[in-house]
């Protein structure tokens, strides 16, 4: 940069935080007062000495904000209006009524989208929130002998026992399944939750309207679940939008995860590393015979072909690639599967070439940027240095490794990667490898090398 100053727009898009600093940052009194919800008008109830926020019932559900002060306090009983959610406006100015309590300062903003700019805390979500009461609710704290999820004691420490010991079988990622539920179907898990959490919300209000629960199930954490999908869906409304006029917006937040990447300038649709970085030698990173292998390859021969090892080279952790995946950085990211070409002829001869692509498993351990000239020109790519495992077939349709069953490391192209493969150890010493299958129908899928016969050693 020659100027000196560079100008730069940020904006604002949410806020987000603990309960109290919520309440500081909307300027309104909290859930513990009588309009207790940030997001809508509901009124309160109080049940064996606790706050609760029960749903509304059907009938009277076309209620607007004027009828509001038709309701009665307290008991879940059927004047309650369907709680309306609350306008921007309505964190511009103090209101005594509402316990907006003082102007919310980021309410002026045009970026404010009015109750979703704060979304819902970590401690009021699924894990922690509700995963937590429902776990109060097989434990009895809302009643024992009609409830129909309480377990006894006994019953609930086997669970106990049961999870624990179950530990080790546990997949150690979906990420092969879930990977691109940021990206793209987020409208569709949307959908499925609103419907779960209607379903949920309408079962435990039926179990209190036949007296197995106690009402005061109805916390804070079950009214902010019927917020949840409005909240998500503004988040990635924001975050993902793909209109044309946003689109300067859009590069700003999704690049803003990291301070700099490496990337083939002469290609606009190149994966791009990202950090962190490190900068060492080809023969401390111990990729001096994979590379060569690499470029003889592309080379159609290994005359001529040197690596020095003593070129420096920076590495990153994590590759962007064109599939909007994020590869690395992680044991769980860095565990991919590979569509790799090699020489599958069978004679010795070195003239004869068959070039196949074979499909291959392993470990990310770096990426890195590598030039060379070949035929006078130089070329650039953006490569992995992996791991590859040996495997065996196993009786499923997922392979798997052993211990001590072989590796081999190889540099391959960010575009051989195909995806994330997921990982689990049985119960012997095989540790399976598994993938998603979405996809098998339309597309067959290349043939594994098991036992790396195609890759050079
Ligand atoms: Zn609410």
């Amino acid at each position: 940069m020659d100027s000196g100053d560079v100008m730069l727009k940020a904006h604002l898009l949410f806020i987000g935080g603990d309960i109290p600093a919520m309440a500081k940052m909307t300027g309104h009194a909290g859930h513990t007062h009588y309009h207790g919800c940030r997001f809508c008008m509901i009124h309160r109830g109080f049940q064996e000495r606790r706050m609760t926020f029960p749903p509304q019932l059907k009938e009277i559900q076309q209620q607007t904000e004027d009828d509001l002060d038709l309701t009665v306090t307290g008991r879940h009983d059927c004047r309650r209006p369907k709680p309306v959610i609350r306008r921007a406006h309505t964190y511009r100015t103090v209101d005594k009524y509402l316990r907006q309590n003082k102007v919310c300062p980021f309410a002026e903003f045009p970026t404010f989208h009015s109750a979703t700019f704060f979304p819902i805390n970590i401690m009021h979500l699924l894990r922690p929130g509700i995963g937590k009461q429902l776990w109060s609710i097989i434990q009895g704290t809302y009643g024992t002998d009609n409830c129909p999820l309480y377990l006894p004691n006994a019953t609930q420490e086997l669970i106990g026992a049961r999870i624990a010991a179950s530990r080790n079988l546990t997949p150690s990622s979906f990420s092969g399944d879930c990977g691109d539920l940021s990206f793209q179907s987020a409208k569709d898990g949307i959908s499925c939750l609103q419907n779960a959490v209607k379903y949920w919300i309408k079962w435990l209000e039926d179990q209190v309207n036949s007296e197995n629960i106690s009402p005061a199930v109805f916390t804070i954490n079950q009214h902010y679940l019927t917020h949840l999908c409005k909240t998500i869906e503004q988040l990635e409304d924001d975050y993902w939008n793909d209109d044309d006029d946003n689109k300067e917006d859009n590069d700003i937040v999704r690049k803003g995860s990291k301070m700099d990447e490496i990337f083939l300038p002469d290609n606009p649709d190149s994966p791009e590393i990202w950090g962190p970085f490190a900068e060492d030698t080809i023969q401390s990173l111990r990729c001096r015979g994979a590379l060569g292998h690499f470029w003889a390859w592309r080379n159609e021969t290994y005359e001529g072909i040197s690596i020095d090892p003593d070129q420096i080279i920076e590495t990153g952790s994590k590759l962007y690639n064109k599939d909007k995946n994020t590869y690395g950085g992680t044991t769980r990211e860095s565990l991919i599967r590979m569509y790799i070409y090699v020489d599958v002829s069978k004679t010795k001869k070195q003239s004869v070439i068959e070039r196949r692509q074979r499909q291959y498993f392993g470990e990310i351990k770096y990426f890195f940027k590598h030039g060379y000239v070949l035929q006078g020109k130089l070329c650039d790519k953006i490569l992995a240095f992996v791991e590859l495992y040996k495997l065996n077939r196993g009786n499923g349709p997922w392979p798997y490794k052993t211990e001590n069953g072989g590796k081999r490391r190889v540099v391959v192209e960010a575009s051989d990667i195909i995806g994330f493969e997921g990982y689990t150890k049985g119960m012997d010493t095989r540790e399976y490898i598994y993938w998603s299958q979405k996809n098998t129908h339309t597309k067959k899928e290349l043939p594994i090398d098991y036992r790396l016969e195609y890759i050079p050693k």
